[in-house]
């Protein structure tokens, strides 16, 4: 009775392990979707971990069987095509235990991959002996065109506005690059103002154009606010079908990022009265004719059928003339007077909150020098009808500083107007200002003035003051005036001399060596 117990107990346990190694004999059916993907892509499948035999079929057609331990890596896109696709993985197992393993790329990406015991190690389900097919996956594939190409808008991928802070006049460049998916048609540059307080005086408006083509531009505006204030400055771009990107510079099209509108500041050029500017040439004003005046008509360029107008005074001079610094400053520009004529070339000087201008001269001066007040920087040019074209400018240099003429209509297509604002814009009539004259180069001779000391007889000039030198003197020049004085009493006499040497106080000498270096007169 007792043996039998045993038999049940055994036939049980037997029929309890043999359910369990049913259960595992299963064959493992896998059915995997990938997809859609967008044509275009290379597909490769690896193959690996194989115990005994692995077969792989693309679209019912036989592409790999490797056999234990093999390992290979094929590409199947020859094989795929646009729509669904089948790829079989298909394991049969010969004897013994039974392994697989299986990576699909796309590109250098891994889009699926599995695997299942270790190859001699390890057999898969519990080391599950069963024969034949034991693993079959099924991977549907769809691989399908890209959506059509949509007309997305245009859009701003780079934009820059310098500098941020200006004077009146002076020019902000707008660079920007822009793209678009399908073409581009024109690109707007947008302001939008407010004054200094931050008022707004203006909305967003069209302010310049270009026309464009192609899918991306890189390119540039210029603009030179005519009044102080803040303005705010933005790309509307229009595309070949009409789709548009706002001033705002939003991004509706492509990445990378937003590029917001630019703000600029924009001062009024220093107010007040400028210093008293010396006479750029030798003599005084009243010696001189005025060819042209301020604000004259200018006949050499037209700008929209209208000539152009003087914006400074054409002095009469003889060539090989010095012309003489109006004040201290730098030079910020030396430049070809014209690119037709032979009419010499002109300096810029920037002073203290203003520049001043000579034409048809030779330069003396090199550009960014420093040069004083009263500095030879040039001679007139040999050019038909010689003359010194001098113009001042209120502000900080600018490329406006160097215009000899501006136009007196508005038009911003005409190339010969390039653009230039109107006429005066800040230049000044030079003839509004007053001048000192070039003390170095004087028209009157210089005459020393004496003062007795009290209780002294009075001292006499003997001789008139010579200068022995003839002019014109140069800064740095070392002059001798010679002239002589009785001094019948014993007190000593001092004297001064006029002139930018200085004061002088010194008896006993008959004749003096005068440095001439001051800058400024006594
Ligand atoms: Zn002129």
């Amino acid at each position: 009775m007792r043996g039998r117990l045993w038999i049940i107990a055994l036939t049980l346990i037997s029929l309890f392990l043999s359910i369990q190694s049913f259960v595992y004999a299963q064959p493992i059916n896998k059915s995997i979707s990938l997809g859609p993907y967008p044509t275009g892509d290379r597909y490769y499948l690896r193959v690996f971990n194989v115990d005994d035999v692995s077969r792989v079929r693309v679209n019912g057609r036989d592409v790999l069987s490797i056999g234990y331990y093999q390992e290979r890596e094929i590409d199947i896109t020859g094989y795929l095509r646009e729509g669904q696709n089948t790829i079989e993985l298909i394991l049969e197992n010969t004897g013994g235990g039974w392994t697989y393993g299986y990576v699909l790329r796309k590109g250098g990406n891994v889009i699926w991959s599995d695997s299942c015991g270790s190859v001699g190690k390890e057999g898969c389900n519990r080391n599950d002996q069963t024969k034949g097919i034991v693993a079959r996956h099924v991977i549907n594939l769809a691989i399908q065109q890209p959506l059509q190409q949509q007309d997305r808008p245009p859009n701003v991928t780079s934009f820059s506005v310098s500098p941020r802070e200006v004077l009146v006049g002076q020019a902000v460049r707008i660079g920007f690059s822009v793209r678009d998916d399908v073409g581009l048609q024109r690109v707007e540059l947008w302001r939008k103002d407010y004054d200094l307080q931050g008022r707004l005086r203006q909305d967003w408006r069209e302010i310049r154009r270009q026309s464009i083509s192609g899918r991306e531009f890189s390119g540039s505006f210029e603009d030179r606010p005519s009044e102080a204030g803040v303005y705010e400055y933005g790309l509307h771009v229009v595309d070949s079908s009409g789709k548009w990107n706002c001033e705002r510079n939003s991004q509706t099209g492509f990445s990378p990022g937003v590029y917001g509108p630019i703000k600029v500041v924009v001062q009024a050029p220093a107010e007040g009265k400028l210093p008293k500017l010396q006479w750029p040439l030798v003599g005084e004003l009243s010696e001189r004719k005025i060819l042209l005046s301020f604000g004259n008509d200018w006949t050499w360029g037209y700008c929209n059928g209208r000539p152009k107008k003087h914006t400074g005074i054409d002095i009469k001079a003889s060539p090989g003339e010095p012309v003489f610094a109006a004040d201290s400053g730098i030079v910020r520009e030396i430049f070809s007077a014209s690119k037709t004529y032979n009419w010499g070339e002109g300096i810029v000087i920037e002073h203290n909150g203003f520049t001043t201008v000579y034409i048809h001269v030779i330069p003396k001066v090199s550009k960014n020098s420093l040069v004083y007040r009263g500095q030879e920087i040039a001679v007139i040019a040999n050019i038909e009808g010689p003359h010194l074209h001098f113009g001042i400018r209120k502000g900080g240099f600018s490329e406006i500083s160097k215009r000899g003429a501006l136009p007196q209509v508005n038009s911003r297509e005409n190339i010969y107007c390039q653009n230039d604002p109107l006429f005066p814009e800040n230049f000044i009539d030079p003839l509004s200002l007053q001048y000192e004259v070039n003390p170095l180069q004087p028209s009157k001779p210089m005459w020393p003035t004496i003062s007795p000391t009290p209780q002294s007889p009075k001292p006499e000039i003997i001789s008139d003051l010579k200068i022995l030198e003839p002019g014109p003197y140069r800064v740095g020049q070392t002059i001798t005036a010679e002239f002589t004085i009785q001094n019948s009493g014993n007190a000593p006499i001092t004297f001064d001399v006029l002139t930018v040497g200085g004061r002088l106080k010194e008896l006993s000498q008959k004749s003096w060596k005068l440095k001439v270096a001051a800058l400024s007169p006594l």
